[in-house]
C-alpha cells in the first residue's frame, strides 16, 4: 500500500521565526540593531517571495510560528492565512526549552495557542519545537493540548504514530532531517563567525538526493526552511529549481502538514 492515496506526501514547511530567532533563549540580544534586522528580513521582505512562489506554484505551506511573531506581525499573518496556509506552534518566544521549568513550558505553551486562535480562529494542530529540542515537559503538553501531529523528530523518514504508556495514540510524527533544513547550510550572522555559508547549487544538490532517496523508498518529503534564511533571491531561484525537479516525478501530494497528518492518521 503507498504511504498516502493522495500521491507521495512533499511538505514545503517553514519556521517563521523573525526575531526570536535570535532572542530565544538569549534575550540580551534584543539590544543588538543588526542582530534583529537579520530577524526582520523575514516578515518584511522574504514572506513576500515565498507567499508569491507558493501561490505561482499553487502550493499550500505550513508556516511554524512563535506566539511573539504573530502578535509583532499581524500582516503578514493575515496575508499568509488569506492565502490558504497552516498556521502551526512554535512556542511563544522561542526559548530553549531544556531550560525551562514545566510551569515556563506551560505557559509557552498556552500563550502560543492563545495567538494563533486569535489570528486565525482556530487552535493549531501541530507543534514544531523551537531550536530543535524538547524539554522535560514538552512532550506531555503536546499530548494534552490535544494536537495532531508534531513534527519534531529525527528518528524515521516515514510518519508514524507515537505512543504513551504502551499503546499507540492519535498523534502523528512527521519527522524531518537537519540534511533537510536550510539553516544548516546557509545560516550566519556576527555570532556565527567560523562557519561557511553554502552555495545554492550545492544545497539543491543534497535536497535532490535527499528527495530521489525518499521517493525511491515512498516515504515522505519534508523540507524545512526559515523565511529570513531561504529568502534570499539566489536561494528562492534555488527552491524553485528543487520544486520543478520534484514535479518531474509522477503521483506527488504537495499538502500542508495538517492535511498530510489527517490523511495518513488512519493508516499508521
Ligand atoms: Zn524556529
Amino acid at each position: 500500500m503507498p504511504i498516502a492515496s493522495q500521491g507521495f506526501p512533499v511538505a514545503i514547511t517553514f519556521d517563521l521565526d523573525a526575531e526570536t530567532m535570535w532572542t530565544g533563549g538569549k534575550p540580551e540580544r534584543a539590544e543588538m540593531p543588526i542582530t534583529m534586522s537579520q530577524g526582520r528580513y523575514g516578515p518584511k521582505v522574504a514572506m513576500g517571495r515565498i507567499l508569491d512562489l507558493l501561490d505561482r506554484e499553487g502550493i499550500k505551506a505550513t508556516f511554524f510560528t512563535p506566539g511573539a511573531v504573530i502578535e509583532a506581525h499581524p500582516a503578514v499573518i493575515e496575508e499568509m492565512l488569506k492565502r490558504g496556509h497552516e498556521l502551526a506552534h512554535h512556542s511563544h518566544t522561542h526559548p530553549w526549552l531544556p531550560k525551562l521549568s514545566e510551569a515556563e513550558e506551560r505557559e509557552e505553551m498556552e500563550k502560543g495557542i492563545a495567538a494563533i486562535k486569535k489570528a486565525s480562529g482556530k487552535a493549531p494542530a501541530g507543534y514544531r519545537s523551537p531550536h530543535g529540542e524538547f524539554g522535560l515537559a514538552t512532550m506531555g503538553l503536546i499530548h494534552e493540548y490535544g494536537f495532531g501531529y508534531s513534527s519534531n523528530f529525527f528518528d524515521d523518514d516515514s510518519p508514524y504514530l507515537h505512543e504513551r504508556d504502551g499503546k499507540k495514540t492519535k498523534l502523528v510524527e512527521l519527522p524531518y532531517a537537519w540534511s533537510l533544513d536550510d539553516a544548516p547550510y546557509f545560516l550566519f550572522s556576527a555570532h556565527h563567525f567560523g562557519r561557511v555559508v553554502q552555495t545554492p547549487d550545492a544545497v539543491l544538490g543534497v535536497w535532490k538526493a535527499e528527495f530521489d532517496g525518499l521517493y525511491a523508498e515512498d516515504r515522505m518529503f519534508m523540507l524545512v526552511m526559515h523565511p529570513q534564511i531561504i529568502g534570499r533571491p539566489s536561494r528562492m531561484k534555488m527552491l524553485e529549481r528543487l520544486i520543478a525537479y520534484i514535479r518531474k516525478h509522477p503521483n506527488l501530494w504537495f499538502a500542508r502538514c495538517d492535511e498530510i497528518a489527517d490523511a495518513l492518521r488512519p493508516r499508521l
